[in-house]
């Protein structure tokens, strides 16, 4: 699950992390008060969007008068916010957050996460922060510095010293730093986060080292555990049909193409989507409709893949293992009962009662191609759906 910048800066205050001053709005007419409050004569409005990029987006703003920061939240506060790292569609702007302007001296990275290879949480740290930080990474990764924590042990503040050390920080930014990380080490174990990451940290013209932005992610298998985590969460961010299709306990991913799959198992699913793409398609989305389905949720898939705007044509590929094919089809039938057809549909069913499930579909009338060899399915949608 991800969190907004504000709610991981809240946090971050929660754990000795210094972050500047900042006042969450939702209507223009609240920016005045919150420039007055703030004091000074700079702020920066920055959209609150589950994304980064945003200073590339446009979704960062430098102001200096009321009047630029009101213009600022016109601007962005209930636009979609669209930046590298989203979709075209970009992300909704309910919210902007205001915050007094900084005095940036140097631009640092600071982040953990779980390292898979080393089997260790990493802290990741750099004196190239900002917002080209990916481009670091990919271009002169020995900027970046790595330290492993024992898992059996735990951060100390030797290990944060020897850190600040390699970023050139002394005396009292080396003494913040380590406050700095220690929060944000302690956040990453009591809360079970995959990954927290501050970027840029700043050090300012005042010697003080603040968190300018924050991300954070959680994992989602131990949210049960957090419920003040799981009060953060905002839906608005979310993709709706995946929302929806986690009600069902199906597995949906939208994608950019033209072609709904249906398809049960994760590996069948990408294959089928691979076989797609070989005969010159591109899918609409990944689709596991899972082992235990019911005609009910095999009907909820399909309509979800009908309202995804680019299709032009649908295949399922159902192998029946624990899964009857007949039940499958009965769902098929279900669906295109109740939101109709309006779309060439291929099925390929297999395995157990295929036949009995391809029969009820011939003797259906309604206008369903059906397949049993995956690769003649697969060719047949990528012929009817162009
Ligand atoms: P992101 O693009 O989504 O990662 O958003 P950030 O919160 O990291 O902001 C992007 C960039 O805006 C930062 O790297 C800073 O260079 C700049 N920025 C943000 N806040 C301030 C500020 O208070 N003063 C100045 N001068 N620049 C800021
Ligand atoms: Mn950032």
């Amino acid at each position: 699950m991800h969190i907004h910048e504000y709610q991981a800066k809240t946090l971050f205050k929660k754990f000795n992390i210094q972050t500047p001053n900042g006042i969450l709005i939702d209507t223009t007419v609240q920016a005045s008060d919150a420039c007055a409050k703030l004091e000074g004569d700079i702020w920066v409005v920055k959209a609150q969007v589950h994304a980064g990029g945003r200073g590339k987006g446009g979704g960062v703003i430098l102001c200096r008068s009321v009047g630029e920061v009101e213009q600022a939240c016109d601007k962005l506060l209930g636009t979609q916010l669209i930046t590298p790292q989203t979709d075209v569609k970009g992300l909704p702007v309910n919210q902007v957050l205001v915050e007094a302007g900084q005095n940036i001296e140097q631009e640092l990275y600071l982040g953990l996460l779980i390292d898979r290879q080393t089997q260790k949480i990493t802290v990741l740290a750099s004196t190239e922060g900002g917002i080209d930080i990916e481009k670091v990474a990919s271009e002169t990764p020995d900027k970046i510095i790595k330290f492993g924590v024992d898992p059996l042990g735990t951060l100390n503040s030797q290990d944060c010293d020897s850190i600040a050390q390699k970023l050139n920080l002394a005396d009292t930014l080396a003494e913040q730093f380590s406050q700095t990380l220690l929060g944000l080490y302690e956040i990453f174990i009591t809360k079970d986060v995959s990954l927290i990451e501050i970027n840029p940290l700043i050090t300012t013209a005042e010697n003080t080292l603040l968190a300018l932005d924050g991300k954070i992610d959680f994992d989602d298998n131990a949210l049960y555990r957090h419920e003040d985590i799981l009060a953060l969460r905002d839906i608005s961010q979310e993709d709706e049909k995946e929302m929806t299709a986690s009600e069902y306990q199906l597995n949906y991913i939208s994608l950019n193409g033209t072609i709904g799959c249906m398809v049960n198992g994760a590996g069948l699913a990408m294959a089928t989507m691979d076989l797609i793409e070989h005969h010159g398609g591109s899918s609409a989305n990944f689709l596991d409709v899972g082992g235990g389905t019911t005609a009910q949720r095999v009907a909820k898939a399909f309509e979800l893949i009908q309202t995804e705007k680019n299709v032009s044509g649908v295949l399922v590929n159902i192998f029946g293992g624990i899964v009857r094919c007949d039940l499958i089809a009965e769902g098929i039938l279900q669906a295109i009962e109740k939101v109709g057809l309006n779309l060439p549909i291929v099925v390929r069913l297999e395995g157990t009662n295929a036949a009995a499930g391809l029969k009820l579909l011939d003797e259906s009338g309604v206008a369903i191609h059906t397949e049993s060899d995956l690769t003649q399915a697969a060719i047949k949608i990528v012929e009817l759906s162009k």
